[in-house]
């Protein structure tokens, strides 16, 4: 199967779910997770019509992000993987959207450069809804309050835009058992929403093997890799 297949086929899988859900197909968007993934079928996938790519670290977005500037020039590169302070910088002269704020320290440090370089970054809260030691994000059953004060800082700073929450279910076989860990982000966001008096619209969950669960509990962005490009070679 080609990458232009594959695409076709999750989208359409991604219809199907978004239509068995009672949602509008359009109101989920995919993110093609490129990770690892070489230039050359990156360029593919953007043939095949995606405009949105994931990488999960910074040094390896800023490259493509330069190398595939001309080729692909309305791309938009979302970072989905945990950031650190120090990358900052790199990070916004990537990013479209930051999936993975998971402290108020990186957001300050974000805002400090948006501001200096004039612009407004959309972001997502990471929570770590399955709560796995292994995984970045907060955990709303240690600290639901630091999650909704850092949270309220971290909407009121003014170069960025907190659109919603991103989540990373717990590795299982069975996909239908990440439906309950989704449904808990869904319910998070309402929440945090009703406090802040604002809507936040994105919801960023779902992955190869998870996606339709997410699609039923409210995912709007979809990440996903390896149904697109194939297997990983190497781990990220
Ligand atoms: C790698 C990765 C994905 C994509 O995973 P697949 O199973 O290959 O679809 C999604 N989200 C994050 C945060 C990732 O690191």
């Amino acid at each position: 199967m080609t990458i232009a297949e594959n695409a076709a086929h999750v989208r359409e899988w991604i219809a199907d779910a978004a239509a068995r859900a009672g949602r509008a197909p359009g109101s989920v968007a995919l993110v093609a997770v490129s990770k690892t993934v070489p230039a050359a079928a990156i360029v593919e996938a953007y043939a095949a019509g995606l405009r949105d790519f994931g990488e999960n670290r910074v040094q390896e977005a800023v490259e493509k992000y330069e190398t595939l500037a001309v080729q692909m020039p309305d791309a938009r590169w979302h970072l989905i993987g945990h950031l650190q302070r120090n990358k900052v910088k790199d990070a916004i002269a990537c990013a479209s959207m930051i999936h993975s704020i998971d402290s108020l320290r990186l957001a300050e440090a974000l805002e400090a450069r948006c501001a200096a370089a004039g612009r407004v970054l959309p972001v997502l809260i990471e929570v770590n809804a399955g709560e796995e030691a292994s995984k970045s994000g907060y955990r709303p059953s240690a600290s639901l309050d630091l999650l909704y004060r850092e949270a309220a800082q971290i909407a009121a700073l003014p170069h960025l835009r907190l659109d919603g929450l991103m989540t990373v279910a717990p590795f299982a076989p069975d996909p239908e058992a990440a439906r309950p860990v989704f449904a808990r982000v869904r319910a998070l966001r309402d929440d945090l929403a009703a406090r802040l008096g604002r809507p936040l619209p994105q919801l960023s969950m779902g992955m190869s093997g998870d996606f339709r669960a997410a699609i039923a509990e409210g995912a709007t962005l979809v990440r996903i890799g390896t149904a697109i490009f194939g297997e990983r070679k190497a781990a990220a």
